[in-house]
């Protein structure tokens, strides 16, 4: 059983991708993979003290940066205490910051993650970051899940989620099914064998149907993950 520990001020983002398909299976069904939410909303001072409109509680979570800048900066305390609440006593715990500045993410990382740790804690940030001191407390790891920005963590969390969870025993059924454990190719075709789209022809490539392993394996090698 992994359980992944996010720390977000948008909760509800996550529930129609993480209840679906594979993941909703491992999830709800299999209960190999478990999710839990930790909102620095909850562990404001003024929580109780102003309402928004929708009834939600108002808990400042973020402030203007020093040094100046656009945008602002999330607090450390309010991130502290949920970090806190997500740790607890475990020792098996892998912090991670979501940061378009970290270590690039990759298959290979996920694996590693997968095998040395039942609990894996995923800080998303939003607007211009988070408070530099939180890494440095938490002794995390800043991940970046590709070169570009987005405008909160909780999509590269997602995406951390399903490429670690499909690693875990289980997750996906048949272990051939992970690509780093057979012969994949980018390029996969199912029926018909022939395809007429605006007078052209497009056929399955002659050898899929041909029978012939060796050859099938061949052509479908392409570099490893
Ligand atoms: N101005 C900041 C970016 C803030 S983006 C900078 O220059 O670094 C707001 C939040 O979105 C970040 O705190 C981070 O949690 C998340 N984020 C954006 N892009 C990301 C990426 N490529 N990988 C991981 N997290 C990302």
């Amino acid at each position: 059983m992994t359980t992944f520990h996010i720390v977000t001020i948008f909760p509800e983002t996550f529930s129609s991708y993480l209840n679906e398909g594979v993941l909703g299976r491992a999830i709800n069904k299999k209960k190999i993979v478990k999710i839990k939410f930790y909102n620095p909303r909850d562990y404001t001072k003024d929580k109780h003290k102003r309402a928004r409109p929708d009834g939600r509680p108002f808990g400042r979570v973020d402030s203007i940066p020093y040094g100046g800048g656009p945008g602002m900066v999330m607090l450390v305390s309010p991130i502290l205490k949920a970090w806190q609440k997500a740790k607890g006593q475990k020792k098996d715990v892998k912090t991670i910051i979501l940061s378009p500045g970290g270590k690039e993410f990759t298959n290979r990382y996920a694996k590693k993650l997968s095998e040395e740790f039942n609990h894996i804690i995923l800080i998303a940030g939003r607007y211009e970051g988070i408070d530099a001191r939180v890494k440095k407390i938490t002794k995390a790891e800043e991940i970046s899940i590709g070169n570009y920005v987005l405008t909160g963590g909780e999509l590269p969390a997602m995406v951390m989620i399903d490429t670690i969870s499909r690693q875990i025993e289980g997750v996906l059924g048949d272990y051939n099914s992970l690509e780093e454990n057979r012969i994949s190719s980018g390029e996969v075709y199912t029926k018909p064998r022939e395809i007429r789209y605006k007078g052209k022809s497009y056929k399955v490539p002659e050898v899929l149907t041909s029978g012939h392993h060796a050859k099938i394996d061949k052509w479908k090698t392409r570099k490893k993950l």
